[in-house]
């Protein structure tokens, strides 16, 4: 890889040219990294709802062309002037949230909002000097997400990337990157049911599988899933749910429901749909008293939170997370030790597996709900 260092790659990636149309593989130039910036040779990235939606473009800004994905694990290629926490070789996650460690945010224990590098889905290039580091035949293509890792090669700000063990399969700890630490962490970091109680997951796909897998891990004794596609619930049994519903076989609204099964409303609810009605049946459906609703499902633009105040008074606590409140750099190495150490099955996450020039493959399976996760194998 030495070589390549300072020069400009020419490599595969997955151009999303257009709004809901099938993703180019094609050659592009990748630009050196600039200072502060790294960039990765990217091994097997998977595919999440976020880089549907922001592909499709239905709810969010539309921005083509670009290069979409952020779930990823790779390896160093070459670093940019100023980096000193990583060298070629470091096996690395990409992530859309980072952590520059200098900044208000990035010095309080509380969050992991860095002021510099936090996820802003509008920005399309790169912070050090407002340009893009692909392109093809000289047309700039967007970044995503700070990550755009549909690519075989992609640059990154060094504060975006975590260094990790580099006995760690790869093919596996790729969906640490998004999809389990934001389920996961938005249990354990943020709605911290104690032992015993009972956690609502609104959402079963792999973000909310996370999350019970977090209410599990957790001690919960009973963990209720709520999704809309009953073809979701045998597979979130095997993700220690212990009851589920579904809120279209129900005549009442589904927070009156949980209610009624929980004697007043669960202990924790987390929200992983993206969708808005969900998100306030979250905060409803917690006991008054104690009960906390954490939001992780991003929603649709225009979308409004409405809700009668005296939930608030009732002394329910409504609360949002980005990638489970994990610090990237700091939390992620630890978090792939427990993986290393048997403490979390990440395998059970992973349903499919398909070579880049299928990409549009992954796209199918999870419009149609069939996958969890599709690893993208890079070299295929
Ligand atoms: P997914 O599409 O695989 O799963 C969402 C599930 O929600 C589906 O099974 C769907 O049937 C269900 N659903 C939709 N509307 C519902 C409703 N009203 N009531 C009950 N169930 C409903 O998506 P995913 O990859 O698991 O991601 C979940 C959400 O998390 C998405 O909105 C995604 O953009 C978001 N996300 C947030 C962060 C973050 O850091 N906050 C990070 C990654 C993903
Ligand atoms: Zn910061």
């Amino acid at each position: 890889m030495e070589g390549t260092a300072g020069k400009v790659i020419k490599c595969r990636a997955a151009v999303a040219w257009e709004a809901g149309k099938p993703l180019v593989v094609q050659e592009v130039e990748v630009a050196p990294p600039q200072a502060m910036e790294v960039r990765l040779k990217i091994l097997y990235t998977s595919l999440c709802h976020t880089d549907v939606y922001f592909w499709e473009a239905k709810g969010q800004t539309p921005v083509f062309p670009r290069i979409l994905g952020h779930e990823a694990a790779g390896i160093v290629e070459s670093v940019g002037e100023g980096v000193t926490e990583l060298a070629p070789g470091d096996h690395v996650l990409p992530v859309f949230t980072g952590e520059c460690k200098e900044c208000a945010h990035c010095k309080s224990e509380e969050s992991n909002m860095c002021e510099l590098l936090r996820i802003n889905p509008d920005r399309k290039v790169m912070i050090g000097d407002g340009q893009t580091r692909f392109s093809v035949n000289g047309q700039p293509i967007y970044h995503f997400l700070g990550t755009s890792t549909f690519s075989e090669y992609t640059v990154v700000h060094a504060g975006c990337v975590a260094k990790i063990n580099p006995q760690a399969p790869l093919d596996k700890v790729c969906v640490l990157s998004c999809g389990f630490c934001t389920g996961f962490g938005a249990t354990v970091n943020v709605a911290k049911p104690k032992k015993g109680s009972t956690v609502a997951i609104f959402g079963l796909g792999a973000v909310g599988l996370a999350a019970a897998e977090g209410a599990r891990v957790a001690g919960a004794s009973r963990i209720i899933g709520v999704d809309l596609n009953p073809d979701r619930f045998e597979t979130a049994k095997k993700f220690g749910c212990t009851e589920l519903v579904n809120p279209r076989e129900h005549t009442k609204p589904v927070q009156e429901v949980l209610a009624e099964m929980t004697n007043g409303g669960v202990d924790r609810a987390v929200e992983c749909t993206g969708n808005i009605n969900a998100m306030i049946q979250a905060l409803e459906c917690v006991h008054d008293g104690w009960g906390v609703a954490v939001l992780v499902g991003v929603p649709h633009k225009d979308a409004e939170f409405k809700t009668h105040p005296i939930h608030f008074l009732n002394e329910k606590t409504l609360k949002g997370t980005f990638y489970g409140n994990y610090k990237p750099r700091t939390d992620l190495p630890a978090v792939v030790e427990q993986y290393m150490a048997g403490e979390l099955e990440l395998e059970k996450f992973i349903t499919h597996n398909v070579t880049f020039s299928e990409i549009n493959t992954a796209f199918e399976l999870m419009l149609k709900g069939q996958s969890i996760r599709c690893i993208i194998h890079m070299d295929g």
